[in-house]
């Protein structure tokens, strides 16, 4: 199976060609990834309708390089799979008419892509992972845990209820005057800073579950912040990395714990696997103490190469060929949509939706 594979759901557009043979792992034939990030600079966030627009125009320009680089033609593609949520409606709506109209003028089957099962199910396209295994998904607009069964079978164990982390180190970034995008910053910052100097919270910790808060640890870095500024008049590099360091580690701890209980959840004597995804997973300190939670529950621990982390379009192209096998394709009745949970223990959330 060579699935060709769309996704356009937030700032990245991309395409790629993936094959998936009858038994055994799939091979990335190409993957191009056109990111926005300097059209949404000067605005310091994601602008959607220039997100939209953007997407429009550089679809089908990657389609056509991810075939070339995969050496293949449309002619020889089994099935387009594209992201259909969640995401900036726009930008899905860009991707989701690109794919019908290749699919109408090709005749090959089209087939709608939940973009989180994408990142979920990202470990199989790169290690043999057994299923079920834990996926945390920790990226710029999500953060969640779910228990993976199969590629149509996911249930989620918990997430933020407010910001995704990514999302707050990005503001807390611009809170203590440190570069966009924020995760690589702070995590530069911290290295020289004293995680102990400001005491931060660890929202949710008192909670049980996995649910988890990271928009009350900004407004506390916030706080910090203005005691500095109106005792000093201002921040000074050590500041910065001091703050920058004392918010790493209770983000550290928040997910370090939250995994233990999302773990504790496998049956006893099940073989476990705690898997990352999402642009955050880069982060080295995030990474470490993950694993050493892997650790002590006896869990193997897989961090896909980052570029397969972040936003792409192999992971929709594999999720498109392994989910084919469970559910009948799309037609062009398929929808965007802004919202689309991943959890196919509720009713309703197995589909592409229709
Ligand atoms: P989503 O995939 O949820 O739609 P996104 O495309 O914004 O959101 P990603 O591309 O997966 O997310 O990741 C980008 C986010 O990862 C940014 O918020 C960025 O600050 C964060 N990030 C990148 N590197 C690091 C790091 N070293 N430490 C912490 N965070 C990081
Ligand atoms: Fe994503």
């Amino acid at each position: 199976l060579t699935v060709l594979g769309l996704e356009s759901s937030c700032d990245d557009t991309a395409a790629a060609v993936v094959h998936l043979p009858a038994s055994g792992r799939a091979t990335v034939l190409s993957s191009v990834v056109d990111g926005q990030v300097d059209l949404h600079a000067a605005f310091g966030g994601v602008v959607p309708e220039i997100a939209a627009r953007a997407h429009a125009e550089k679809l089908d320009f990657c389609v056509e390089q991810a075939l070339t680089q995969a050496k293949t033609t449309l002619a020889e593609i089994d099935l387009i799979a594209v992201t259909a949520g969640p995401g900036l409606i726009g930008g899905v709506v860009s991707g989701v008419m690109c794919a019908k109209g290749l699919s109408l003028a090709t005749g090959k089957p089209l087939f709608g892509v939940n973009h989180l099962a994408g990142h979920a199910l990202t470990p199989r396209l790169t290690d043999d992972v057994p299923y079920p295994y834990l996926m945390l998904l920790v990226s710029g607009g999500h953060c969640q845990f779910l228990m993976v069964h199969g590629p149509v079978d996911f249930k989620r164990l918990g997430g933020t209820i407010d910001d995704a982390p990514g999302e707050a180190f990005d503001k807390v970034a611009r809170l203590i005057s440190l570069p966009q995008p924020g995760g690589p910053s702070i995590e530069t910052a911290a290295k020289s800073g004293d995680p102990k100097r400001f005491a931060l919270p660890r929202p949710l910790l008192d909670r049980p579950g996995c649910d988890m808060s990271f928009s009350g640890l900004k407004t506390a870095v916030l706080r910090a912040r203005d005691a500095v500024v109106a005792d000093k008049g201002g921040l000074t590099p050590q500041d910065q990395a001091d703050l920058a360091a004392g918010f790493q580690a209770a983000v550290v701890d928040v997910l370090a714990e939250k995994t233990r209980r999302a773990l504790a959840t496998y049956p006893d004597g099940a073989s476990r696997t705690l898997c990352v995804a999402g642009g955050v997973a880069a982060n080295q300190a995030i990474r470490a103490e993950l694993e050493t939670v892997s650790a002590e529950f006896e869990t193997s621990f897989i961090a896909p190469p980052l570029a397969l982390c972040t936003d792409n379009a192999a992971m929709i192209a594999y999720a498109g060929a392994e989910q084919s096998r469970h559910r009948p394709y799309d037609d062009l009745t398929l929808s965007a949509r802004p919202r689309w949970p991943l959890d196919t223990s509720q009713p309703g959330m197995l589909g592409s939706g229709k």
